[in-house]
This record gives structure tokens, sequence and C-alpha cells, in this order.
């Protein structure tokens, strides 16, 4: 007997994101239907082409081989700790736009080594230090 799932969710660790993100997901209807994959920076990994970028995408590929999920979502956050050891953002703006970017890299190499999953992105814009209010955007 098979169980499946249509989306694998990678998510950044921060806890401060768990409280409102369990509430956006269970919205979404992503609670019972993903596979959930939670590392520091998210999908950085990927696009820093390094080695857990490598294992990441094995988390991925196995999501597709045993549940058969089909899309990817990336989900990355305001604030995050993992981009702030490695860069100097002069603003959120900025942040926001080196982050995307990264999203759009990992993106790409997802799709061309998974041909058949979609890849959704999603950004967190925590509007207090504790998590408590955020707001949730699809990027396009
Ligand atoms: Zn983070």
């Amino acid at each position: 007997m098979s169980h499946q799932c249509t989306h694998v969710l990678v998510r950044c660790m921060d806890f401060r994101l768990t409280r409102e993100m369990n509430k956006w997901m269970e919205a979404q209807g992503y609670i019972g239907d993903c596979d959930l994959v939670s590392l520091a920076g998210a999908a950085k990994v990927i696009a820093d082409d390094s080695e857990p970028g490598e294992m990441l995408l094995g988390q991925i590929a196995l999501s597709a081989k045993l549940h058969h999920s089909h899309c990817v979502v990336l989900f990355h956050h305001s604030q995050c700790g993992a981009y702030a050891a490695e860069y100097t953002f002069a603003d959120a703006v900025a942040e926001k736009a080196k982050q995307v970017a990264d999203m759009k890299k990992a993106a790409e190499i997802i799709k061309a080594k998974n041909p058949s999953m979609n890849v959704k992105l999603f950004w967190a814009n925590l509007r207090d230090d504790s998590g408590r209010e955020i707001e949730f955007e699809e990027i396009l």
C-alpha cells in the first residue's frame, strides 16, 4: 500500500516561523499533504551549490520517489540568520532581493534535476522580532 502527498515544503528551521506558519500551512491545505524539510536558510544551500545543497536535493528527490510529490514549495523569510551570518544587507529590501534571487536560482536547479516537478516560492515577512505577526506572500 502506498502513501502519497502532493508537495514537499522546504523551510528555514527558525523557530519564530513555526506558530504562524503552521496556521498558514493548514489554510493552504499542506498539513497532511506535504513532506517537510527544515534547514537553516532553506534553499540557500542549493543556490550556493554546497554539499548540504546536494543533501537537500536528495531529500526532494526522495519525496518524489517515496511519496510521489510533484510540487516543491521553497519558503524563505526576513531576518534570516543563515543570510545574516554571510551577508550585510543595507535594508530589508536588499535582504529580500538576495533571498528571492537565491530561491529562483534554486528553483531552476530543482527543475533541471526533477523535470516533472513544479516549484512555488513563498516569502514570510516577520513584522516583529518574535514571529507573532507574519505576512505571507507568494513570489511569482
Ligand atoms: Zn532563517
